[in-house]
């Protein structure tokens, strides 16, 4: 089969796939440098009860095969064995993709991790998400910490300098959208296209439980209205982490990339203040589950807690079949259980053959009317002249 054939299988096989586990959530440590106001990880920070190695290998040694390692926290990279967990999940269970949320602030540790991963695993893609929450005085009033925003901005440039060319190694933004930096998001990604080479910059709005409440006092329509203008920020990413690819598959690409970010963005409205049904089925403590960092596990990382590994000798396998878990499967279908977190969202519809097949598609073709609408002058010409390059 040409290169070409195998290329456009690997997609279509990408896109509808049977419903098994294939995402485990890891918490790898508590430990935390910041102080985000948006953190809904906020009361179980730094504290003394982080899996140990030992137990994380026996996690690994008992999961089915998944191809989705969603690493989180904590600040991840505070947790010295973190190459070496990496790594093996990678040999062990198969993993083929890692998202690593950063916030940056200790590079030597995060370069240290994402080499030794690219060493002991390099069939595996990596995304490393450094979090930017707006401007610098925005962001450092955020998240709590002074200068944050240029100590974030020199370890992405260095990250850039150090990884181009590799292009299993992904970098990108991910910003939380508050009350507080509603108002300069779409500068913020305008200014990481003209300053920064981030592959992708991806935008949540704020969940769950923050310890500061009124960040989340937005509106539906002030939402939707953000996420038109920043589509258009998404198809000039879209545009360059494609370019690579031959015609025909840099369109499908296309057509996934923008409709999945389209697709998310209209849950994220939808569900910002009232539950809507979701177009697929959650599959939640079926196809992924989530392991805070002391072991006790949840189909979901805002829903209760299902039951504790150690109870289960750390046996992934026992846990996900556990009655515990199965009567929490069934709370997530009877509850019609919904959120606003892409994570979850994109696990979901790989399982829903009508929202690979025709919702993404339909998603796809309704984003081409997003525009920078209603957005400051100064910022569409900004806009435009990146066009120009
Ligand atoms: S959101 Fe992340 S970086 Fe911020 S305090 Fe919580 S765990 Fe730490």
């Amino acid at each position: 089969m040409s290169h070409r054939l195998v290329q456009i299988a690997e997609a279509v096989r990408d896109r509808v796939r049977p419903r098994q586990f294939q995402s485990l959530f890891l918490f790898v440590t508590s430990r935390c440098n910041s102080r985000c106001r948006t953190c809904f990880y906020f009361d179980k920070l730094n504290s003394r009860d982080d899996l140990t190695l030992d137990q994380i290998r026996r996690i690994a040694e008992t999961a089915p095969p998944f191809r989705k390692l969603w690493l989180s926290g904590g600040e991840p990279t505070l947790r010295p064995e973190l190459g070496e967990i990496v790594t093996m999940f990678a040999r062990r269970n198969g993993v083929r993709n890692v998202n690593l949320p950063t916030n940056g602030l200790v590079s030597a540790k995060l370069f240290a991790a994402v080499d030794e991963i690219r060493a002991g695993a390099p069939e595996t893609a990596l995304d490393v998400n450094f979090s930017l929450d707006g401007l610098a005085n925005a962001h450092d009033a955020i998240r709590g910490v002074p200068n944050n925003f240029a100590v974030t901005l020199s370890t992405l440039a260095e990250a850039s300098r150090r990884y181009r060319g590799d292009r299993k190694v992904r970098l990108n933004v991910a910003s939380v959208i508050t009350r507080e930096n509603y108002s300069e998001i779409l500068r913020l990604g305008l200014h990481m296209l003209e300053n920064a080479e981030a592959d992708g910059h991806y935008f949540e709005a704020v969940r769950g439980q923050a310890p500061d409440p009124s960040l989340k006092q937005m509106s539906e329509t002030d939402l939707a209205a953000l996420h038109r203008q920043l589509m258009s920020l998404h198809r000039k990413h879209a545009d360059r982490l494609f370019a690579h690819l031959p015609a025909g598959i840099r369109h499908l690409a296309q057509v996934y990339y923008l409709g999945n970010l389209r697709l998310h963005f209209d849950l994220h409205e939808q569900n910002f203040t009232a539950p809507r049904t979701w177009p697929m089925r959650c599959t939640a403590g079926e196809t992924a589950l989530v392991v805070d960092h002391n072991g006790k596990f949840r189909a979901y990382e805002l829903r209760g807690i299902a039951g504790d590994l150690a109870d289960y000798g750390y046996d992934t396998r026992a846990a996900l079949a556990s009655p515990a878990m199965r009567q929490e499967v069934s709370a997530v279908q009877a509850d019609q259980c919904w959120c606003t977190h892409s994570c979850f969202i994109q696990d979901s519809s790989k399982f829903s053959p009508r929202v690979q097949l025709f919702t993404i598609p339909y998603a796809w073709w309704r984003q081409r009317w997003d525009r920078l609408e209603n957005a400051p002058l100064s910022e569409i010409e900004r806009f435009r002249a990146l066009e120009l390059h």
